[in-house]
């Protein structure tokens, strides 16, 4: 048989199993705050064209509007000013290749549970090798935090007093994940790659400037990395291809052996 055929087969008898990242995209889903200096993201909006009425006697649709980088989403590199001139860095140009690769998924759940503002060290990421195997070139490294279980359900982006307070990798660690692994991106249950307190650091948000400056990509806002295995997980998350467009939220799925 091949590859493909026994993908098919597997699915359809539960060898492998499909797990969805992905969190309903609402409307009090929290947008990234920024200082007020900046100009704020729109919420998600939908409003019914036509309910099986006047305005549409048999169909049920919405308009909806919302800003690329809301819910569940993908970061594209020409989201960040170091990713602004690099070829194929718009999600409309990104190769669809890149949007199939596997996932190598770090359990911080502890550590966040003890420290919202944990950071995610090279050295952590070594002591994960030592358990589970070289992060192979071309992978995700995913942060699973629990974060639903650590932020209040009226506060996702935890921000006290004006700040966020998320966990989020280290410039050293930013790095090492693209000098050393060359790893496709980095992805989080948190509303950013960063850290909440990652505004302050030397360049700010070093985990949007380094890695979209490589060529880079992110996923933020996931849910259900608790069911994923360390290794192994396929991850399957196309953004919309809008032109130009520097993110979209996305159906986060991964495939699993079960
Ligand atoms: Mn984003």
């Amino acid at each position: 048989m091949s590859t493909l055929a026994n993908l098919v087969q597997d699915l359809a008898t539960g060898g492998i199993k499909v797990i969805d990242l992905t969190e309903t995209l609402r409307e009090d889903y929290p947008v990234i705050s920024l200082p007020p200096e900046f100009k704020p993201a729109w919420s998600f909006k939908k409003e019914v064209v036509s309910e099986y009425n006047d305005d549409g006697p048999m169909w049920f649709w919405h308009n909806i509007s919302l800003n690329e980088h809301t819910g569940t989403h993908f970061d594209a590199p020409i989201h960040w000013v170091s990713g602004k001139d690099l070829p194929n860095n718009a999600v409309d140009s990104i190769p669809a290749r890149d949007f199939i690769a596997p996932a190598c998924v770090v359990d911080c759940s502890d550590e966040v549970a003890a420290d919202q503002d944990f950071l995610l060290t090279k050295e952590r990421l070594m002591a994960w090798e030592d358990q589970h195997g070289e992060i192979p070139a071309g992978s995700w490294v995913f942060m699973r935090s629990d974060w639903r279980k650590v932020a209040s359900p009226d506060n996702y982006a935890n921000i006290i007093d004006d700040t966020a307070h998320h966990p989020g990798p280290d410039n050293e660690c930013v790095h090492w994940m693209i000098e050393e692994r060359d790893v496709l991106g980095f992805g989080t249950e948190c509303i950013g790659t960063d850290a909440g307190i990652a505004m302050s650091f030397d360049p700010p948000l070093p985990c949007h400037y380094f890695m979209h400056g490589a060529g880079k990509y992110g996923l933020q806002c996931m849910t259900n990395l608790d069911l994923l295995p360390p290794t192994g997980a396929v991850i399957v998350c196309p953004p919309l291809k809008i032109e130009g467009g520097s993110g979209s939220p996305l159906r986060v799925l991964a495939l699993v052996t079960s």
